[in-house]
């Protein structure tokens, strides 16, 4: 957990550490009852009591066979904070990414998504280090658990603090104080904001937020953190010059400080003591404390803490004409400067990339989005086609429904005006011109095959004294029940017209003469068998026939009526009742 006092200011360090730093100890020596509140024990000692930490750690690896997968995971996790607290970053964070790929429990992945973010800072992977806080960004919405938004939001403060972000930094700082989690206080987002404002240049010795932090932190007894921004305020009289006001401030902390044993503020306390004493003239003083501090951390260290003690240390060394040990402190103070000012621009620069990457994603984002909404749009234009076209289609459908309907109907209606055309209006039998019409076809048709027929005429007797009797109605109803009878008396292929008035015309086909003779006289007989009931009063009727052969007068229509009425004429003239087929038979029946 050092790398940020090695390239910052040290009060951010502290800010680098995991959640709840000060939470009490004081259920150590637990045994494994309740595995999870044990990890929850662990969990809040990890920096308030290391050691017992670590103890905690062992006994419950021992019994990690009984951990259920989500303990499983956590127990992972606190192995990634202590591989990475003990300064094996790449073992750390290989833990750490399986912790946040294959973990299913989102808190513990965004709590570990923001302890790699340290890590890679602390590798100074830069680069990799603020991609990973973009996304952590992109995310930040959709983190609501207060413990790990905490967290999260307190890595990309001093993330963005490091990259010079520092409004930004501010800004993540404040929305800390929105989410406290149990354990935590205002004393960090308020301290966060602090070394936003002081990275910034914004802030003075006396300035509100720093005595507020200050307060804060005094009241919650987080005593590492009060002293951090005590030695902002330190450091910032010595800015304004006023190394009296700073000695004494460090005077006051100085107990304080050597109590939490942190390193990066003994550090930091030791090299504003050495700057104090400098410029108050004790060049003896300056130089011990200055020499204290650079002794403190290990040679390679780099830090604009050891910057300015090497630079102390060699004003006073030129102060006191010690040439060659002014010129090799010289030369340490610009190693330090350089590196730290390298570790600086490397940090900004990545943040600059990071940026151009994450605009270069957005645009490249906003372009595919574009090509999908013309996908899109183009999509449910070809949908709309193709309704379009189906629509046009079943509207065609109907359309030639409509109009095979209505032909259909016009058939049919043709067919009927046809028929009814074809038909007497009274009796429902053929008319005139349809019964010769279809006899002259039915006669050709059968000279072909040379079959025979027989055509019939009819008329019944004395019909006019039945409309004179009976009135004009009787007499139609005498007339449709001598049709009537007839129609009993005829096959389905026989043809049956109605000539004009009470006259008949019957084609009996496929009948030899004696076959029609015989039907001819059964018509005849059932007709007078046939009444009409007139209010009670028994109408009688009877029917005078002439039959035509085909094999006597050949298949000519004409003729065939020709004779057929010549017979009809001669059963009139024989008596009526009767039927008369040629010239030599003059009434085969009679009533
Ligand atoms: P005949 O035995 O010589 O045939 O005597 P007839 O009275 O039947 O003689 P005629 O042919 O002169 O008379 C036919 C009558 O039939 C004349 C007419 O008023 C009547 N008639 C014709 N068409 C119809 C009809 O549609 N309905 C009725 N009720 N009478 C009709
Ligand atoms: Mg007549
Ligand atoms: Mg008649």
């Amino acid at each position: 957990m050092s790398w940020l006092w090695k390239h910052m200011q040290p009060w951010l360090a502290w800010a680098g550490l995991a959640c709840c730093v000060f939470w009490q100890p004081g259920h150590a020596a637990v045994t494994i009852s309740d595995a999870s509140k044990f990890l929850d024990q662990a969990e809040h000692l990890r920096t308030t009591d290391h050691p017992q930490f670590v103890q905690m750690l062992e006994h419950i690896h021992r019994d990690a066979g009984e951990l259920t997968s989500s303990e499983q995971w956590r127990l992972r996790y606190l192995d990634a904070w202590e591989t990475m607290f003990e300064g094996d970053y790449s073992k750390s964070e290989a833990q750490l990414r399986n912790v946040i790929d294959h973990s299913d429990d989102k808190i513990l992945a965004s709590k570990a998504s923001a302890l790699l973010l340290s890590n890679l800072g602390a590798n100074r992977r830069y680069e990799e280090a603020y991609a990973l806080a973009n996304r952590l960004t992109a995310d930040l919405p959709h983190v609501s658990d207060p413990e790990a938004r905490f967290l999260l939001l307190t890595n990309l403060s001093q993330m963005l603090n490091l990259a010079g972000q520092t409004d930004l930094a501010i800004q993540y700082a404040k929305m800390m104080e929105d989410v406290i989690p149990a354990g935590e206080t205002l004393c960090r987002p308020l301290s966060l904001q602090v070394a936003a404002l002081y990275n910034a240049k914004r802030l003075a010795p006396a300035s509100p937020q720093l005595q507020q932090a200050i307060d804060t932190c005094v009241a919650v007894k987080q005593p590492v953190f009060a002293n951090a921004m005590w030695l902002v305020q330190s450091s910032l009289y010595l800015d304004e010059n006023m190394p009296s006001k700073a000695m004494a401030l460090l005077d006051r902390i100085g107990p304080s400080i050597r109590l939490t044993h942190y390193y990066p503020h003994a550090l930091s306390a030791e090299v504003q003591r050495a700057q104090a004493y400098a410029r108050l003239g004790d060049d003896n003083n300056a130089r011990k404390a200055a020499l204290a501090a650079v002794t403190m951390g290990s040679p390679d260290d780099i830090s604009e803490w050891l910057k300015e003690a090497y630079e102390v240390l060699y004003q006073v060394e030129k102060r006191r004409g010690n040439n060659t040990a002014a010129l090799s402190y010289y030369e340490r103070f610009v190693a330090q400067d350089k590196g730290y000012l390298n570790d600086i621009t490397a940090s900004a620069l990545a943040y600059e990339a990071s940026q151009q990457h994450m605009l270069v994603q957005k645009l490249e984002t906003e372009r595919l989005s574009k090509q999908n909404n013309i996908l899109r749009l183009q999509q449910a234009l070809d949908l709309k086609a193709v309704e379009a076209s189906r629509l046009y289609i079943v509207l065609l459908i109907l359309g030639l429904a409509s109009i095979v309907l209505w032909l259909l109907r016009l058939k049919r209606s043709q067919l009927r005006f046809k028929r009814l055309s074809s038909l007497d209006g009274l009796t429902g039998i053929f008319n005139h011109q349809h019964f010769v019409g279809e006899a002259d076809r039915c006669l050709r048709s059968l000279e072909k095959r040379r079959g025979h027929a027989c055509l019939i005429f009819l008329d019944l007797d004395h019909f006019k004294r039945i409309n004179d009797t009976y009135g004009h109605a009787v007499g139609d109803v005498v007339l449709k029940r001598a049709v009537a009878t007839c129609q009993q008396q005829l096959r389905s292929t026989d043809l049956f017209g109605r000539l004009g008035g009470e006259e008949f015309g019957i084609l009996l086909l496929e009948c030899a003469r004696s076959q029609g003779l015989l039907i001819a006289d059964r018509i005849r007989a059932a007709i007078q068998a046939a009444s009409v009931d007139d209010d009670g009063q028994v109408i009688r009727f009877s029917v005078s026939v002439g039959l035509a052969p085909t094999h006597v007068f050949g298949y000519a229509l004409q003729r065939l009526c020709k004779e057929a009425d010549a017979a009809l004429y001669r059963a009139k003239r024989g008596g009526r009742n009767r039927v008369v087929a040629d010239i030599e038979d003059e009434g085969l029946a009679v009533a």
